[in-house]
């Protein structure tokens, strides 16, 4: 277990008086919080307004809770609300209530069979910002096993998570888990009626041949992928779709 009394971010000692939440509470994370000692209200701060904020309002994130109903840190149900398009939740699982003033306005790609389909695109500089989420998120998961999160193996990316300061773009490698009715864990019939549970997240670290540590995190069907010991996912990306029936695809590559 890692000692506490220092930040692990930016090695402050204190104060330690916020609760924090590895995986946000708006993701649906409503009981693990760390121990108090491994991060500090300034990076609790931090990492709460200028980086889960503007991650967790805009699409993927955004749409999916709405559409899985996942209430927010105050108890009330996400939307999606940019210019032009509106999502809210209609309590059912995917099931989302639409709204736009001028729907001509959309940007939407027409198919060849004639339906249509709505891009939502994510704000500038959204890869940075996600790449520095799954940081965070990662390095404060470690924290709770028997890792030594403060080893200078995680330098790089705890300055990244925190501080934005990197040489290069850091990888993260997405993808699309193609079937949403895996993520239905148990179906049962109680007096009021069917009832279904469903994976909202869930995530794996994996150790790579020589040491290096990869952090894997999937929200509904939305999977990301990055490496918390240096800025590449080196053949992860690739034997991960060997191995599965989709495929990660590299920031790098766009
Ligand atoms: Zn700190």
């Amino acid at each position: 277990m890692n000692t506490l009394g220092s930040c692990i971010f930016c090695s402050a000692a204190g104060p330690f008086d916020r609760d924090e939440h590895p995986i946000p509470e708006s993701l649906g994370n409503d009981d693990q919080v760390l121990p108090r000692g491994l991060v500090c209200d300034g990076c609790n701060q931090y990492f709460g307004v200028k980086i889960e904020n503007p991650v967790l309002s805009s699409p993927p994130f955004s749409i999916e809770r709405t559409a899985a109903a996942v209430r927010t840190k105050k108890g009330r149900l996400s939307s999606h609300v940019d210019k032009r398009v509106r999502f809210f939740s209609s309590r059912y699982w995917d099931k989302v209530i639409f709204a736009a003033d001028d729907a001509s306005q959309l940007p939407i790609i027409e198919r060849p069979d004639g339906s249509g389909l709505l891009i939502v695109a994510p704000p500038p500089k959204y890869d940075e910002l996600v790449g520095r989420f799954l940081l965070k998120m990662g390095i404060e998961l470690l924290a709770t096993s028997t890792t030594d999160v403060r080893s200078s193996s995680f330098d790089s990316a705890r300055q990244y998570a925190r501080f934005g300061r990197c040489n290069q773009k850091w990888e993260v490698a997405y993808g699309l888990y193609p079937d949403r009715k895996d993520l239905l864990v148990e179906k049962r019939e109680d007096e009021i009626g069917p009832l279904e549970t469903r994976q909202i997240y869930r995530y794996e670290m994996g150790g790579m041949a020589d040491g290096r540590i990869i952090f894997c995190f999937m929200f509904i069907n939305h999977v990301f992928a990055t490496c918390l010991s240096d800025d590449r996912l080196g053949s992860y990306t690739e034997e991960f779709n060997r191995i599965n029936g989709f495929s990660l695809v590299s920031n790098l590559k766009k």
